[in-house]
């Protein structure tokens, strides 16, 4: 061999090693809008099909499933990866492993989590985190409100740092999709729960968003699934546990700061409080916490560049994965425990113990050192205190957390509800949740409680179109028949606070608060001026 051909061969050897080492190579249709437009533009609705394409063409490990065809006729993909591959929820069951669900662009105007999705995509069959489909199924939907996220406009985003100029809309066709948790008034959501959540079962749901505007110093925000009425151990799971594991890991791969999410008032400069949002089940992480199912809100901070906020939202959901596929046994552990204890607390216990209906957020025990813009006082010219902000971001020690809620009311859990057969909405209500309701095939009479109802009280709000209802009464106890074709829902099954949630009287988001019986009830009182709620808990 010459020292030509030598060289040559060496070289040839090199590029082989490289080759095997680094990175398999991608094509470009699998390049988002966002990056081949160096961030100015975010992915239209066709732009991410054609990456998922593109993607599934070249991948064995990606499945295809349609999630809804939406009301302007898109045929909204979920992607589900797999290793090996599968195609079906009894495959996934069959594997043993985690399925992780993460969703991006309920809000059509927070588009980060969706350019973050594809790329996470990409890593995942193509990079550098393959290994992340070893202990988990991960699902994708990387548009879930796709006709919102087709509407751009240069002022959707008004709050929020001018890149990309245009952003789609928050809602889909006038409906916040993340307040519809509960009532599942629009296609989205009854899709979700059917073709996801029912189908699938994952055990923890990551939901992408970017927030409105508060200037904290943080280039994301997260809060766990809010434990109202739902059994604490998963909330708990993935508050004190695994978000504080995936801030230490993001703070040491990345130097990004990530934090609770929350917001301050700065005319109290400086903060002593810092607030997170509500509570309530209608919004999509809580409602996983009524099915003893993990989840994650995450927010990227909105007044960052286009391309810093696509990072961090990258980071979190990869880096919620190396965590998720690490402890997978843990997380199903953790949810299968809060299932057992749920069901052994309502046939041991049920009609002898209460959870909350209403709520109010509290501090955590642990002060936050919260980093935060500066904001400076000054006079102005007619004498007022008021405030400029600078461009330095300060740590505030000790400030209040309020991201956590206890009861302020609570009713007592029953083994079961019951109704009449004229109530057959709330019946097919109830299934759509993927709640078992029993049709009585003989005539029954039940001990238990029934809420005489004096007053219907209304919101003096209207969200989703709704003035929400607050139903004021009290309990009595008494006995009560139901007839065959009846309905009868039993509360010993791992949905039993969900079930809890949708039907209490008093529920601050339940099926009475979302209007569901003003009519029956509004009728009865002109006629009687009393009336029963028309869900009878059943004691024994
Ligand atoms: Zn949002």
């Amino acid at each position: 061999m010459n020292k030509i051909a030598a060289i040559s061969m060496l070289i040839i050897a090199n590029l082989l090693a490289h080759a095997a080492k680094g990175p398999a190579v991608f094509s470009e249709a699998m390049i988002s809008a966002a990056e081949r437009s160096n961030y100015e533009r975010t992915s239209t609705f066709a732009e991410v099909i054609a990456v998922l394409d593109a993607l599934q063409q070249s991948s064995d490990h990606i499945h295809r499933e349609t999630l809804l065809t939406s009301l302007e006729g898109k045929t909204v993909p979920l992607l589900v990866l797999a290793n090996p591959p599968i195609s079906t929820p009894e495959q996934a069951r069959e594997s043993g492993k985690l399925v992780v669900y993460i969703q991006a662009n309920i809000h059509g105007g927070e588009v980060e989590g969706k350019e973050a999705s594809l790329i996470a995509m990409r890593d995942i069959l193509f990079g550098d985190k393959r290994h992340l489909l070893e202990k988990q199924i991960i699902i994708f939907v990387p548009v879930y409100n796709s006709d919102g996220n087709d509407q751009m406009t240069a002022d959707s985003r008004p709050s929020q740092e001018m890149s990309p100029l245009m952003a789609g809309q928050r809602t889909a066709h006038g409906y916040d999709l993340n307040r519809d948790g509960m009532v599942i008034d629009t296609i989205e959501t009854a899709a979700l729960y059917e073709n996801i959540i029912q189908r699938w079962d994952p055990d923890l749901l990551v939901d992408l968003h970017t927030t409105n505007g508060t200037w904290h110093g943080y280039a994301l925000t997260y809060a766990p699934s809010y434990h109202t009425a739902g059994d604490p151990g998963p909330s708990d799971y993935t508050a004190d546990i695994m978000l504080p594991a995936i801030q230490s890991a993001v703070k040491a791969k990345f130097d990004l700061d990530f934090s609770w999410y929350g917001g301050f008032d700065y005319r109290d400069w400086p903060p002593t409080e810092f607030r997170t949002y509500h509570h309530a089940p209608r919004y999509l992480t809580n409602n996983m916490g009524l099915r003893n199912r993990m989840a994650i809100l995450s927010e990227t901070f909105a007044h960052d560049r286009f391309y810093k906020r696509v990072h961090a939202a990258n980071v979190f959901v990869e880096e919620i994965l190396e965590y998720s596929n690490a402890h997978a046994e843990e997380i199903r552990q953790t949810n299968n425990q809060a299932d057992a204890r749920l069901i052994r607390q309502i046939e041991e216990n049920a009609g002898n113990y209460q959870n909350g209906v209403q709520f109010e957020m509290v501090a955590l025990d642990e002060p936050l050192d919260l980093l935060s813009y500066k904001y400076i006082p000054y006079t102005a010219a007619d004498g007022s205190r008021q405030f400029v902000r600078s461009s330095e971001i300060v740590e505030i020690e000790g400030v209040l957390n309020y991201n956590a809620f206890e009861p302020i009311k609570s009713a007592t859990v029953p083994m079961a509800y019951a109704f009449p057969a004229q109530f057959a909405a709330l019946a097919a209500k109830l299934r759509q949740h993927g709640i078992v309701v029993e049709i009585l095939h003989e005539n029954r009479k039940f001990e238990g409680e029934v809420f005489a109802i004096d007053q219907i009280g209304k919101q003096g709000f209207v969200q989703n179109s709704h003035r929400n209802s607050l139903l004021q009464g009290v309990f009595e106890n008494g006995s009560k028949e139901f007839l065959t074709g009846d309905y009868y829902v039993a509360m010993n099954n791992r949905l039993a606070n969900l079930i809890f949630y949708l039907l209490e009287p008093e529920s601050d988001d339940g099926l009475a608060y979302w209007n569901f019986f003003d009519e029956y009830l509004q009728q009865e009182l002109e006629n009687s001026g009393t009336v029963e709620y028309p869900v009878f808990k059943v004691f024994n």
